[in-house]
């Protein structure tokens, strides 16, 4: 249980793909989700969960068992799927129902399922690291030649205490920018006690949004966008958001995590501050399917929001960060 908590924080250009021709009718106005995760299901992990459990944060001492954080003492809480079957079933059900479209990436075999599955261009690969010895630069650039992976995502190193701009991802980082690939990289959120569990090499300081200016100064060309907001280093990110106009942002996984109120101050500040066109939305989608209706209320609800912010959030931006044609989504079509 603990695991699966932990692991929503997690891991993981486009040339884009036709969309269009087969797809079915659409009925709900496009929703873009750009951190889907697929995962196997592992029924020894797989556990109920209350979405925005990390409103406590109890303190331990090191001689005492950690303290369980997860939570599943609430009225309705989501439940995971038990089957890759089912989870794949839950995922495409989805794109049809919100006529959404997601970057997902993690484990290839399920990411190859889903995308065979979906509509045509619904399932946007990616394809990440968290650090050099995981995968060589050759493989790397192979990979990315063969045209399957549209995006580089996720990339990690806060897990394994590196800076973004750590000179061993570098040449990783400069085929992306060779082959105009957007680059997804975690930075910042780690749920309570990341350090002392999981991920012992996890660093908060690692997730601070200004570790990226070395990596953009030395690869202009590079699209990134900062998965969980740089959570929650809210001043950095509006700061680094502001020398570098081609950074963007996602909203996934503390949405759901981290106390409402928290979650609502935060989006509202980075609106308030300018960048409400740069906001990405996205879940972090693990193993609970209702996963995307929670998170999606949580911007659908925001009374600080304008229908016009909404849509901007939930459809536009990922559009226009990702350089595609709106007329690639058949909405509204009867
Ligand atoms: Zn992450």
């Amino acid at each position: 249980m603990k695991k699966t908590i932990f692991l929503f924080f997690c891991l993981f250009t486009l040339n884009l793909i036709s969309f269009g021709q087969a797809q079915k009718k659409f009925t709900h106005l496009p929703v873009f989700d750009i951190h889907v995760h697929t995962m196997k299901v592992n029924p020894n992990w797989g556990a109920p969960m209350c979405p925005w459990f990390l409103s406590n944060m109890p303190g331990t001492d090191p001689n005492l068992p950690m303290v369980d954080i997860t939570n599943v003492d609430c009225v309705d809480p989501l439940l995971p799927a038990k089957s890759d079957e089912e989870m794949q079933d839950e995922v495409i059900k989805r794109i049809h129902d919100f006529n959404m479209t997601m970057v997902a990436f993690g484990d290839a075999e399920i990411l190859y399922n889903w995308v065979n599955a979906a509509p045509p261009g619904r399932i946007i690969p990616g394809i990440g690291l968290n650090k050099a010895s995981e995968l060589t630069v050759e493989a790397f650039r192979d990979s990315l030649s063969n045209g399957f992976y549209k995006v580089m995502a996720e990339v990690a190193p806060q897990y394994e205490g590196l800076s973004p701009s750590d000179m061993s991802l570098d040449p990783y980082f400069a085929i992306a920018e060779e082959f105009g690939i957007p680059v997804g990289i975690h930075m910042g959120t780690g749920g309570n006690g990341q350090a002392n569990t999981y991920q012992p090499s996890y660093r908060a300081s690692m997730g601070n949004p200004f570790l990226l200016e070395d990596l953009l100064a030395r690869h202009p060309k590079l699209k990134i966008w900062v998965m969980h907001a740089g959570y929650p280093m809210l001043e950095e990110m509006i700061a680094l958001m502001g020398a570098n106009a081609y950074v963007y942002l996602d909203i996934s996984g503390f949405i759901w995590s981290y106390p409402l109120d928290e979650i609502h101050y935060y989006i509202k500040r980075l609106v308030q501050a300018g960048f409400g066109k740069r906001i990405i939305y996205g879940t972090d989608f693990m193993i609970w399917p209702e996963l995307f209706e929670t998170s999606m209320r949580v911007i659908e609800s925001a009374q600080y929001l304008s229908e016009d912010q909404k849509r901007d959030i939930l459809f536009n931006n990922a559009v226009r960060f990702f350089n595609m044609d709106k007329s690639m989504f058949d909405w509204p079509k009867n």
